[in-house]
């Protein structure tokens, strides 16, 4: 099967669902979003004319808790990858066991082709559009691919003017402006706690193993810097221009002053460049695929040499390929558990909100470890229990914790 993203997350949920043997009706009512909104926006451009785009906000479960998901500005948004996001949120929330539920936007624009001004513009006519079915006990936006905490304090702005100071309405907001310490390296770190954990269980540690990295942006170099630091080769990274590859080991904090200054890593000196797709089947332990959905498909699976693929982006593996995957004794860290730190954090962040009581770093990241190891470790021992494998497992784990709460609700 390659269908559309929605449909590969509804394959890995429905395997999920046979295990677990739930009555369909009831199964229906899990997976189906509680509220799809699209909206046009209509903004002034920096040349004088008119900018027409459209946004989504899916918001797929609330059972334990507000809606929780990042907003996403690239030219591939449509409602199909919005509702398969948001649901992946729903299991995500679950699975690191926070107080959320689970939703996602975007806006469908290449925000390498808006100046700041517009992305301000499109970013406050988006609140416009939602800021009644957004809050910080109904729905909180995050960052994802192509915004940052620049858009996030534009959101806090914006819905602020409306309904009064909120800071809690949205995360991954800049330090300075009620975001939390330690939030921009959330997703990143998390990525790096998981494989520490794995490889502990197999008596390795990271500075023995090898490393491969697609996406050098906010979650991708964070991983790799985080590698870096702890003495593990990161052998190659890419960009969404091309990547850069050296058997020796790339020197990551160089890299990422080329990028502070050139906007990707492709011109870096003295390293051998390679092609995205030849990126991903390079002879390394691990693969950790930090951009785009769907990159590992049936087309390159049978190339991989990775022995484990951390899922830092949000499905990157298709069901073909995942199926090969498994076969081929090849590990998956799923991404509703290996990119959940960005969400843990996002939530230590509202409750720093609520609370108006700032956290230190230190305490933020500690806290975040062991979320993240009490996650993967009820992963472990679900896949055990189930004799199955690490993504079906992670499933169970998220659909029993959601239907639990659906089910003490009274609502069905
Ligand atoms: P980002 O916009 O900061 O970086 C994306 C990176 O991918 C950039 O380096 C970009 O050049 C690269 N890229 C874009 N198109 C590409 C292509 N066709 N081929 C190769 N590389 C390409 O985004 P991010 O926040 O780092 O998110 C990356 C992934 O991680 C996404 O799948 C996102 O959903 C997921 N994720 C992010 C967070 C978070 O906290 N930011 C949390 C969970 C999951």
């Amino acid at each position: 099967m390659t269908g559309s993203a929605y449909e590969q997350t509804q394959f890995f949920l429905d395997k999920a669902f046979r295990i677990l043997k739930i009555d369909p009706r009831f199964e229906m009512a899990l997976k189906t979003p509680g509220r799809e909104v699209r909206v046009e926006l209509v903004i002034d451009m920096d040349d004088g004319s008119i900018g027409n785009f459209i946004g989504y906000r899916v918001q797929h479960d609330d059972s334990r808790g507000p809606y929780k998901g990042g907003l996403r500005y690239h030219p591939d948004v449509d409602i199909d990858e919005v509702r398969s996001l948001a649901s992946l949120m729903t299991w995500k929330t679950a699975v690191i066991n926070i107080p959320f539920g689970g939703a996602k936007g975007g806006i469908t624009c290449n925000p390498k082709n808006l100046s700041d001004r517009e992305k301000q513009r499109l970013t406050r006519a988006f609140v416009d559009k939602i800021h009644d079915i957004i809050g910080p006990h109904q729905d909180i936006p995050a960052p994802d691919m192509g915004t940052s905490a620049k858009e996030m304090a534009w959101i806090m702005h914006e819905y602020s003017a409306r309904h009064g100071f909120t800071p809690g309405v949205v995360t991954g907001k800049p330090v300075d402006l009620f975001g939390s310490p330690g939030r921009s390296a959330a997703t990143g770190r998390g990525v790096v706690i998981t494989l520490q954990e794995h490889l502990r269980r197999q008596g390795k540690e990271l500075r023995e193993c090898r490393f491969v990295i697609q996406g050098f942006g906010n979650v991708g170099s964070w991983a790799a810097s985080l590698l870096h630091e702890q003495g593990a080769k990161v052998l190659a990274i890419s960009d969404v221009n091309g990547g850069i590859y050296d058997a020796k080991g790339l020197d990551i904090p160089a890299i990422l002053k080329t990028v502070d200054c050139d906007g990707t890593c492709v011109y870096h000196p003295n390293v051998t460049r390679i092609s995205n797709e030849d990126l991903l089947t390079l002879d390394t332990d691990v693969l950790i695929p930090a951009a785009l959905g769907g990159v590992l498909n049936s087309d390159n699976a049978g190339q991989v040499k990775a022995r484990i693929i951390a899922e830092a982006a949000n499905h990157p593996t298709t069901p073909e390929a995942d199926s090969l995957f498994i076969d081929k004794g090849i590990v998956v860290l799923p991404d509703i558990l290996c990119n959940a730190g960005g969400v843990t954090v996002s939530y230590f962040e509202w409750v720093q909100n609520t609370q108006n009581y700032p956290w230190e770093e230190e305490i933020v990241n500690q806290r975040l470890k062991e979320r993240m190891i009490a996650a993967y470790q009820d992963m472990v021992a679900t896949a055990s229990h189930h004799e199955t494998d690490l993504r079906t497992a992670a499933f169970i784990l998220g659909i029993e914790r959601v239907a639990r709460a659906t089910i003490q609700r009274g609502r069905v």
